[in-house]
């Protein structure tokens, strides 16, 4: 056997053909309405958002800007619905339609998947086997919990709250909903949603599914419209619990607002996690793990590992390890199932990741960015590595919410885990290592609210998932995300 047949041949192409998904069945309307009570309304506004498709910047749909008076008939319809029809159903059929409305995310799935991809930016790959299966599976897990609230909460009576406001960001749409929807219709409260203006329209979806399962008019309603809206939102008086997701700016602007009221909340914010790689590791799957971890959904996941540690004596391995996976990373159209990268949410986002590998660059770090062919239309950022950066510099610091990883190094135990801790943020942390006892030191002494040891990115609804520090407050998933839902007599 010569040697040319037994070593690969990086000189070849070996990029795939094109495997688009087609989007010919999915039928957006040009224009959505509010979903309050039950009914499609138009915004009393009369003001509307257009819905473009990121990755081609082609007008997909409008949305209405929903302001104070569709808020109020929203807050009404719900606290008109959790009074009279919801909170007194019994637990059992709450259960019934909750299931129904999980069944039918599985029965449009496929469509679904289209719909958040165009509408998002995120690879057909990520929302045919991540969004979409796991908001059904949110969904499920809380309709079994509905009628068994007195196991969830032995000897205490669980006893819904009220109208909950929700309002969730543009990365997850969907899933975020689910997160958000499922806990409090299992516990007996109505709701009003707000989802991001960039990504409104599985929401859209979702409000037909809700419908079409049977839920009673007024217990669900979503609400369209940007930053204002959800500050209306918030500040409503008849509104008794805030569920956000979002970042940390407007976190802290929500708890001045409610501060001196009586209204609960729950705060899901954002993360600069650490993932620590130790010599031991076995490398090529901790670098599989890190690309995962930060080029997953072009980095705009709250738990990215957008800070990596790796052992001094692995430094120069692991660098180049990542740079050669770096290349080989698809970006492009969402809907092709090849597609590792997709398009970033918005134009404003992009901008923001631009900025700060501007930033990083004039701090003094050195920058590796794949180089892969952007398309000439929509907004597209190459997948970017940092590496001689610090603690101070601000790439390190804060989140940037794109495909950029910033690199250091360590050489003990104890110094990563100090490293890992200075910063603000504490939603997620990854350790990669063959040794058990640094898996418990390291999961046990880092403040972050899950931290994955040799993988990264696994979610679960059985699973809580949520912050420490200025990541949040408040857990969202498994019988912990219950809690913001219910109020315990007894
Ligand atoms: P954002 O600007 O805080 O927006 C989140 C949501 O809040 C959107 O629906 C937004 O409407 C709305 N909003 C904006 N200003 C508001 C205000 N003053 N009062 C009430 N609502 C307001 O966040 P984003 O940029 O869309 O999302 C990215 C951030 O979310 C990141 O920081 C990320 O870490 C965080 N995140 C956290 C988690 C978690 O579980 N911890 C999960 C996902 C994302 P508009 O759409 O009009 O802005
Ligand atoms: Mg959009």
């Amino acid at each position: 056997m010569s040697d040319k047949e037994t070593t690969l041949d990086f000189d070849t192409d070996w990029s795939y053909s094109p495997a688009p998904q087609s989007s010919t069945e999915v039928k957006l309307r040009d224009r959505y309405n509010l979903f309050i009570g039950g009914k499609y309304q138009p915004s009393q506004t009369k003001d509307y958002l257009e819905i473009i498709n990121p990755a081609t910047e082609e007008k997909l749909s409008e949305v209405p800007q929903a302001g104070a008076a569709d808020i109020q008939s929203a807050v009404e319809a719900a606290r008109e619905a959790y009074t009279h029809t919801w909170s007194p159903m019994p637990a059992a059929d709450r259960g019934k339609l909750i299931f129904r409305i999980a069944r039918m995310i599985q029965e449009r799935a496929r469509e679904i998947a289209v719909i958040e991809t165009m509408d998002g930016g995120k690879p057909i790959r990520e929302s045919r086997d991540v969004d979409v299966p796991l908001a059904a599976a949110h969904f499920f897990y809380y309709a079994g919990w509905a009628d068994k609230l007195d196991y969830a909460f032995p000897g205490r009576s669980a006893q819904p709250i009220g109208v909950a406001a929700q309002i969730i960001p543009w990365n997850f749409p969907l899933l975020m909903a689910a997160w958000k929807l499922a806990p409090a219709l299992a516990a007996g409260n109505t709701l009003v949603l707000k989802p991001a203006e960039t990504t409104p329209l599985t929401a859209m979806v979702l409000a037909e599914i809700v419908r079409e399962a049977g839920i009673p008019p007024g217990v669900v309603n979503i609400v369209t419209g940007g930053g204002e809206t959800g500050q209306i939102l918030v500040r409503h008086p008849d509104v008794d619990k805030i569920a956000f997701t979002g970042s940390t700016a407007v976190g802290k602007e929500i708890m001045r607002t409610l501060a001196g009221s009586t209204k609960r909340y729950t705060l899901e914010l954002g993360g600069k996690a650490a993932n620590i790689i130790f010599a031991d590791a076995a490398l090529d799957q901790a670098v599989e793990g890190i690309i995962d971890s930060i080029f997953f959904n072009q980095g705009h996941v709250c738990c990215a590992g957008s800070r990596l540690f790796v052992q001094e004596s692995v430094y120069a391995e692991v660098i180049k390890k990542l740079q050669e996976r770096m290349e080989m990373l698809i970006v492009g159209n969402p809907l092709d199932k090849n597609t590792d990268i997709g398009a970033i949410n918005s134009r404003e986002q992009l901008e923001r990741i631009q900025a700060f590998v501007e930033i990083g660059k004039q701090e003094g770090g050195e920058v590796y960015q794949s180089k892969c062919n952007l398309p000439d239309n929509g907004f597209w950022h190459a997948p970017t590595l940092f590496s001689n950066v610090s603690q101070s510099h601000r790439v390190v610091q804060e989140e940037i919410f794109g495909p950029v990883l910033a690199v250091q190094t360590f050489r003990t135990v104890d110094e990563v885990i100090e490293k890992a801790n200075n910063t603000p943020y504490g939603l997620s942390g990854g350790v990669w290592t063959d040794k058990g006892a640094k898996i418990f030191k390291v999961t046990r002494e880092i403040r972050a609210g899950v931290i994955w040891a040799n993988t990264f990115n696994k979610f679960d609804p059985t699973s809580p998932f949520g912050g420490y520090k200025e990541s949040g407050m408040g857990r969202e998933g498994g019988v912990e995300g219950l809690m913001p839902y219910v109020r315990l007599d007894g």
